[in-house]
């Protein structure tokens, strides 16, 4: 038995993510998983086989600890072409293990003991654990249901001395919200004249629907200016298991996250890179992304009418969100695990992505799957 005193939790209310155990119960009940946001079909053939190709090839060494220059190049390329801003190839751009470290290291290279970072719930749930480790205290704006909109009123009357962050996530996950250009103008307006630093989430960049255009503070001079901006691969390729993503900064704070990037992962796998460096120029992969998800989420939103449930408006990302009050009041994380038991299906309850476990009876599923999984889903959830 181990002495107690040898461990002294950084993290003391921290338990296992929401996604291991839903992904976990969902495979022990043989249930459909719609919970942990991943496709069930395969990626591209040809970006698989460019991989090989540049393995065989002998990319199998360490690659440069910034990431591979032409990869670099092409993601400069990329937020050209995309947005209104392109980044430095040689000093404002890193190639990461996923979006998750890219946060983790932007957190890290920023938040010092006794700064406030705002974060706006329910929210994605790397960053409220990355900024305690670091000393941080999170300040939480619940973005007001149900359509998740920011109050930017609230927003400002909690800036003060100590506030040394705010960490923003468009489209967002898990409410499925779009951020407009009238919301980022507003942050631009109450950052100005401010030291804080701003990380935004882009990993949903292309997954927008509805004719919407994606508002990346790259598009934003006062806030491009003072921000990590953070992509995943993963989403864009339906990939996510390579992890690997990229960060994006002003040359001055991407160098302090460099310096920390360089000791916890020193550099991301060389092959992937390689490959993903000539892939990224295909524009048409990424730029059909928003029909390709649209079409999932309209056939699986048809495909529930007549059902129980409350279908949220899903503007972006690939979550569909479903009310049950009129189905049960049992709390969200009970019903969850009903539905995956009894009903064999797998989703998330949003309360966990509250500090105060807020509960509006509404849980997330996700829409990256074939057709026919789809159907599957839509039928049990008819029949509740
Ligand atoms: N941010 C958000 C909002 C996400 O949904 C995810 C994961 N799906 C990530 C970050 C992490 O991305 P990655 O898998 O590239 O680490
Ligand atoms: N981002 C994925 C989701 O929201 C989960 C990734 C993970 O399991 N950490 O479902």
């Amino acid at each position: 038995m181990l002495n107690g005193s040898l461990i002294n939790s950084k993290l003391p209310q921290v338990g296992t993510t929401i996604f291991t155990i839903m992904s976990k119960l969902a495979s022990e009940h043989n249930a459909i998983n719609l919970s942990q946001g991943f496709p069930d079909y395969s990626c591209s053939q040809e970006l698989v086989e460019l991989i090989h190709k540049k393995m065989l090839a002998g990319n199998n060494q360490y690659a440069p600890m910034q990431g591979l220059l032409s990869l670099r190049e092409a993601i400069s390329k990329k937020m050209g072409l995309v947005y209104e801003k392109k980044y430095d190839a040689e000093t404002e751009i890193t190639i990461t293990a996923g979006a998750t470290q890219a946060i983790f290291t932007a957190i890290s290279t920023i938040v010092s003991p006794g700064d406030e970072v705002i974060i706006f719930e329910p929210a994605y749930d790397c960053y409220a654990p990355a900024i305690e480790l670091f000393g941080g205290k999170v300040v939480p704006v619940t973005l007001q249901f149900p359509n998740y909109t920011i109050n930017w009123q609230e927003v400002a009357s909690l800036i003060n001395t100590k506030t040394r962050a705010i960490i923003i996530n468009n489209p967002n996950n898990p409410s499925s919200s779009v951020f407009t250009k009238k919301d980022l103008l507003q942050l631009e307006n109450i950052v100005r004249n401010t030291d804080i630093v701003i990380i935004s989430d882009e990993v949903y960049e292309h997954l927008i629907f509805d004719g919407a255009e994606h508002q990346s503070i790259a598009n934003f001079k006062g806030l491009a200016e003072r921000s990590f901006v953070v992509f995943s691969f993963g989403k864009t390729y339906h990939a996510t298991g390579w992890k690997i993503g990229y960060c994006i900064a002003p040359k001055e704070l991407m160098n302090e996250f460099r310096k920390i990037h360089q000791f916890n992962v020193f550099c991301v796998n060389n092959p992937i890179q390689q490959a993903l460096a000539e892939y990224v120029e295909k524009a048409e992969e990424y730029l059909s992304l928003p029909n390709f998800f649209q079409e999932k989420r309209d056939f699986f939103v048809d495909k529930l009418i007549g059902s129980r449930f409350t279908i949220y408006p899903s503007r972006g990302t690939y979550f569909q969100l479903l009310g049950y009050e009129k189905i049960s009041n049992e709390n969200d994380v009970v019903f969850a695990e009903r539905l995956i038991k009894e009903f064999k299906i797998a989703s998330i309850p949003l309360s966990v992505f509250y500090n105060k476990k807020e509960d509006n009876k509404v849980l997330r599923f996700c829409f990256a799957k074939k057709n026919e999984t789809l159907l599957r889903a839509a039928e049990i959830l008819k029949s509740i």
